[in-house]
């Protein structure tokens, strides 16, 4: 009895053993054929195992999944994060995979154009709050002057003519603001004027690319055919890319009834496309579906071709597989030569993957990722408007016209000036004689040449006093906000647009990467977030101590 238990409990073990072994094996296989024909998603799969595991085991197959798929940022990244320790020498080496991983970012699509869009996007909110920062600084001790000027003489109301064009779109406005803004400044900070009303007239083209990658980052289309390209997904494709004129998308619905086996179909795909552009790759992956046909000779033609139009080391790889199944060893070890001159480390990472495959594998061709972004891009621009009222041209003409009258009215004798003592505003109409050093007549009497009564003087003096105390308390309580603000308010407008500059595109770019991550998510630009946010400290607090030491000293 004890003897039946115990032999029923040992063949039931050695049942669950076999079936666990032919599960491992089965399933080896099954990862194997996922890593060549979608790789990407096989290293992610890779990197959630090793994101349960610790120590050299999750290292050892993080560095696996870099090997299926070497141009995904998120295994370095992985890499760096599970590997980092204080210790200096190992902490350099655990960089290195940090580098390596921000270094691989232009060939991986959605990484990339997530980071550009984060760029683009943060710059065009740095150049869109500027002139606000300015015209809010600025309009409240301009607009006083302005008042004067126009009581003196109503023409120069035509300045706020410039205004008119604000209902074509927000960058008219935003450039008619500068220009009022900058009116009343002279010699070198008008010159930070000129500069802004440039830079604005570029504005349309951050916008532009931040509208095409919104929008492509929303577009099946595009979201399929890069997962064709970069080996995530093929199902999607073939579901979504069927019967589409564009080019690259026809190539990628082809590349993805390759990739699944539908080889007769593919084929019938690549035959359309050779119809409409002699592109060598349509050659190279026509001639890999005849191979899978058989049709060795007919695969072979096809990859002359593609060598006739432009060389590629896949042409000379493929045509030295087709020599060695033709047994001809010589001209396949000819090809293979040629094939590795051209791109070694290519070859190399394609033969290690396939080591230990025994059937005869081809190298396809996709789209590069620089292809993939144009067409990206491309997409988006589609639509966009050049020479439309409120497009780009006209924007253009606009600024250049403001910066001459920016220009033209630098000398202006009806300007407006607020004396820099006791704040009263003056003009050449209203004061008999204009004093130099920025000065009203009264202060320049009670001041400088003594020819006021003590009694007058003292009451020029306390009104000074008010005055002055009055604006350095503003000056203090605005350099606590954002850096660069006192500096534009003291009239130090180069300076204070420079660290304005900074630290609005770092705090924006720092909120766009934690929305702009489509695509890539779980993962993250955490190396970005931390380079900004010490932008965003030091910039902050450097821009305060360079105001600080200024008002300290009575420069501002
Ligand atoms: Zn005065
Ligand atoms: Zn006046």
């Amino acid at each position: 009895m004890c003897l039946k238990k115990t032999a029923v409990l040992f063949l039931s073990l050695l049942l669950f053993l076999t079936q666990l072994f032919f599960a491992r094996t089965v399933g080896a296989e099954l990862t194997t054929k996922e890593a060549l024909t979608t790789p990407e998603t096989y290293s992610y799969l890779l990197l959630e195992e090793a994101g349960k595991k610790s120590g050299t085991e999750s290292v050892k197959l993080i560095e696996k999944a870099i090997k299926v798929s070497p141009n995904d940022p998120a295994a370095y990244f992985e890499l760096f994060d599970k590997t980092l320790s204080l210790q200096p020498q190992e902490f350099f080496h655990s960089l290195n995979h940090l580098f390596k991983g921000i270094a691989v970012y232009p060939r991986s699509f959605w990484w990339f154009f997530n980071l550009t869009g984060i760029l683009s996007g943060a710059l065009l909110t740095a150049l869109v709050l500027i002139p606000i920062i300015i015209a809010l600084t600025r309009l409240p001790l301009d607009i006083p002057l302005m008042a004067h000027e126009i009581q003196e003489n109503t023409r120069t109301a035509g300045y706020l003519l410039v205004l008119i064009p604000s209902l074509l779109g927000p960058y008219y406005f935003l450039a008619s603001l500068c220009f009022l803004s900058f009116l009343h400044l002279k010699e070198r900070p008008r010159y930070a004027g000129y500069l802004l009303l440039i830079a604005l007239m570029f504005a349309p083209l951050p916008t532009a690319y931040l509208n095409s990658y919104l929008s492509a980052s929303s577009s099946p289309e595009i979201k399929a055919a890069v997962a064709v390209n970069e080996g995530r997904s093929n199902a999607y494709a073939i579901e979504t890319l069927k019967a589409k004129k564009e080019i690259p998308l026809k190539f990628s619905y082809a590349l993805a009834l390759q990739k699944v086996g539908r080889i007769r179909a593919a084929a019938g795909e690549y035959r359309k496309l050779i119809s409409l552009k002699k592109d060598p790759r349509f050659y190279i992956n026509l001639g890999n579906c005849y191979a899978a046909m058989k049709r060795l000779n007919k695969a072979m033609d096809m990859y002359k071709t593609s060598i006739s139009i432009k060389p590629l080391p896949s042409a000379y790889y493929n045509l030295s597989m087709l020599a060695r199944e033709k047994l001809d060893f010589t001209a396949g070890d000819g090809y293979f030569q040629q094939a590795s001159n051209m791109d070694f480390d290519r070859i190399a990472q394609f033969r290690e993957l396939r080591n230990d495959t025994k059937t005869l594998d081809l190298m396809d061709e996709g789209l590069s990722t620089r292809e993939l972004l144009l067409f990206a891009v491309g997409q988006g621009l589609k639509d966009a408007k050049i020479f439309s009222l409120n497009g780009p041209l006209v924007l253009m003409a606009f600024s250049l016209l403001l910066i001459v009258m920016l220009f033209m009215s630098r000398d202006s004798t009806a300007m407006a000036t607020r004396c820099r003592k006791c704040g009263k505003l003056y003009c050449a109409a209203c004061e008999r004689r204009m004093p130099r050093g920025g000065m009203c007549t009264e202060c320049f009497r009670s001041m400088i040449s003594f020819e006021s009564n003590p009694a007058e003087r003292v009451d020029t003096i306390v009104k000074t006093h008010n005055y002055l105390k009055k604006r350095r308390r503003i000056l203090n309580i605005l350099s606590f906000t954002i850096p660069g603000i006192t500096l534009l308010y003291g009239g130090r407008v180069f300076s204070g647009i420079f660290f304005s500059f900074i630290f609005l595109f770092s705090a924006s770019a720092l909120i766009l990467s934690e929305f702009f991550r489509f695509n890539i998510y779980p993962y993250n630009h955490s190396w970005l977030t931390f380079v900004l946010a010490l932008i965003l400290i030091l910039s902050y607090l450097s821009g305060n101590l360079y105001t600080m030491r200024r008002l300290k000293k009575g420069w501002l």
